[in-house]
Parts: structure tokens; sequence; C-alpha cells
């Protein structure tokens, strides 16, 4: 092991402006954690973006190593749960805002927040699926544990074309479940029917508050990555005892419903949390997504980076010109 290690450090000035610069780290900086892990990929999610902007003040203190996510190798660990030379991955648990992330050649976390990668699913693409992988095989999961099963009739994802729509399609497709895609980009249709989309809706028709407390029973359950009139909408054409999964908030954080949905077709409206989601929950749901999600599918939503690209891509995704998920190999 050297002494230093190549990572991505934020620092703040005394205007509070946050600059990012490349730098050789002491490995005595390293925050407390008992597993030490050699980074071997990371990816930019929005929050990224806001980070290594400064946006948001997300961000505890500085100097700061940004990467919500990261996979690697362990290389030191006082936690019996593992072992150097074990595969991990991490999402959520609030890595790279409060606690230094994946941005770094060597990343030092709680073992509890680290999940094995599952048989199957190689370092890189871990990390194609990443937080917005992991929440998408959430959703299904939960709504599955609600009752959801191909057999029962359409499932509708909403924000299709995203990171966590892209996803959901994908797996929801492999499962065996006709998928429905709400998306704003008609030129993303033949990219989501590679995917499994079987039918599309234009992001437009649901976006304006319903006009009736009830519609037709059109899908047995949904993943909404978008939330505001779009829930409120597809919330009225959920069939008799079918689920939401309430994802995002593309779309605005407030909705208007009535609880008739609720009240006359039992409807369920799930909540989906990635980042506190529990380690138990995670191994499982990542060994789901490993075990069911086609991997040359995976590879058509992702694409990849090097280590240099970090700061255009963190500009990049706060305009909205990341497609998929871009893997960042680290170091
Ligand atoms: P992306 O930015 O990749 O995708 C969001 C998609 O939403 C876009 O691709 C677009 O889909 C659609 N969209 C964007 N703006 C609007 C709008 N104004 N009205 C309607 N649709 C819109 O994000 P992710 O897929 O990574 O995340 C999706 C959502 O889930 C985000 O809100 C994110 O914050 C949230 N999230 C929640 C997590 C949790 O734990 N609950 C974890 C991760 C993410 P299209 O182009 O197909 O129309």
């Amino acid at each position: 092991m050297t002494d230093t290690f190549k990572a991505y450090l934020l620092r703040e000035g005394d205007d509070r402006k946050v600059t990012g610069a490349f730098e050789e780290v002491a490995m005595s900086d390293l925050p407390e954690g008992d597993v030490t892990v050699r980074v071997a990929y990371s990816t930019v999610n929005y929050k990224d973006g806001m980070v290594m902007g400064g946006i948001g003040r997300l961000v505890r203190s500085y100097p700061h190593v940004p990467g919500v996510d990261f996979s690697g190798v362990v290389e030191a660990s006082d936690n019996p749960g593992f072992k150097p030379g074990d595969k991990v991955v991490l999402t959520g648990w609030r890595v790279g805002e409060m606690h230094w992330g994946g941005y770094g050649e060597l990343a030092r976390v709680k073992g509890d927040w680290l999940v094995k990668l599952p048989d199957g699913l190689s370092l890189s693409r871990a990390m194609a699926l990443g937080t917005a992988g992991f929440t998408a095989g959430l959703a299904v999961d939960t709504l599955e544990a609600a009752g959801m099963t191909p057999a029962k009739g359409e499932v509708l994802v909403t924000g299709a074309a995203g990171g966590v729509g892209s996803v959901a399609v994908a797996l929801l497709a492999a499962k065996g479940y006709t998928v429905a895609a709400a998306t704003g980009r008609a030129e993303t249709h033949d990219y989501l029917t590679g995917l499994g989309a079987a039918s599309f809706i234009d992001r437009a028709e649901l976006a304006e508050q319903p006009g009736r407390p009830l519609n037709k029973e059109r899908f047995q359950a949904a993943i909404d990555n978008v939330a505001g009139p779009t829930l409120a909408n597809l919330l009225t054409q959920i069939a008799y005892g079918g689920s939401v999964a309430a994802v995002g908030l593309a779309g605005g954080n407030e909705v208007a419903t009535t609880v008739l949905p609720f009240l006359l077709r039992g409807v369920n409206l799930l909540g989906i949390d990635s980042v506190m989601c529990p380690a138990e929950r995670r191994q499982k749901v990542w060994s789901m997504i490993a075990g069911n999600l086609p991997m040359e599918k995976l590879d058509a939503i992702s694409h990849s980076h090097g280590f240099d690209e970090l700061p255009a891509l963190g500009k990049a995704i706060l305009k909205g010109e990341v497609r998929g998920r871009a893997v960042v190999t680290v170091g």
C-alpha cells in the first residue's frame, strides 16, 4: 500500500466558492470506517453534479471527496463481514455528501454500508446500475411484495428514458411484464423498445391535473419518477388492488389527489427510499437485479468514461445532457 492515493478533491475558498482538482491525498486523511476499499468504478448522478458544482450545500465539510456510488475490492477490513479481496458495491448512506465517496482510488466506510457483489455482476456493471439501477430494483421488489405479477396486466413506467426508468423498463420486461413507457422524448422509442417497452405514452398526456377522481382502470401498477400532476393522473388509472411506487420528483414534489383511488379501488401508494434502505434488503435486491436483468440490456443503457472526465460530466448532468448511466473508471 502506498502512503497516498489519487482523488478528485473539492475545496471551499474564503468566498465559499467550491473548486475541484485531482490531487494526491494522504492515506492518513481517509475518514473513519472499518473497511477500506480500492475503488474500481464510480458514476455520475445528478446529486454528484450538484456536489461538484457546490450547489445545495449537500456537503458537510471540506476538503471533500464526492462520488455517491462506487464499486471496488476490499483492501483492509476490521469488519467480520468483509475480508481483503471481497468485491463490493456501495450506494446511498449519504456517502459522497456527508462522507467521503467514490471519486478516489481508496474509500474508507462503515462495512455495514457495503453490499457484496452478487454472482454474475461485474464491478463496472454494478456502476452501470448504481443508485438509479438499485432504486429501480427496489421499486420492482416493493411492487411484487404488494401483489404485482405478470399475469395481472400492464405496468407503467414514467420518466422511462431516465436512469431509473431505463433499468425499470428492462427489468420488468425481463421478468415477463408488459411495460408501458411514458416519455417526453419520442426519439428514445427505439432505445426503450430495445429494453423491452411494449407501448408508449407521451408524457404530456399525463402532465395535466386529472379532470376526474377516477378514470378507466388501465394499469395494474406503476413506477413513477415524475410526481406532480403525473402521479395524480396515473393514480386515477390504476386497476383495483394495484400499486404505485413513488420514486422520483422530476416533475415537482407536490401531489394534488383525492383519496378515491385508495378508498374505492384499494390502490396502494408505496414510498421508495434507496438511501437508508437496510443492508439485508439491499443484498436481496442486488441479487434479484443480477439474476434477472439481461446484461446486454444494461450495456445498452451505460457508457464508459475516464477519471479525468469527471468535471465535465458533473456539468453535463446538471444540464440534462447525460443519457442513461455514465460509468467512470477511477484512477
Ligand atoms: P433522470 O434525470 O435520469 O431521469 C428523469 C426522467 O424524468 C427524465 O429522463 C425524463 O424522462 C423525466 N422528466 C424530466 N423532467 C420532467 C418533467 N418536468 N416532467 C415529466 N417528466 C420529466 O433521473 P433518474 O432516473 O436518475 O431519477 C429519477 C427520479 O428519481 C429523480 O427525481 C430522482 O431524484 C429520483 N430518485 C429517487 C431515488 C429514491 O431513493 N427514491 C433514488 C434515485 C433517484 P423522459 O425523457 O423519458 O420523459
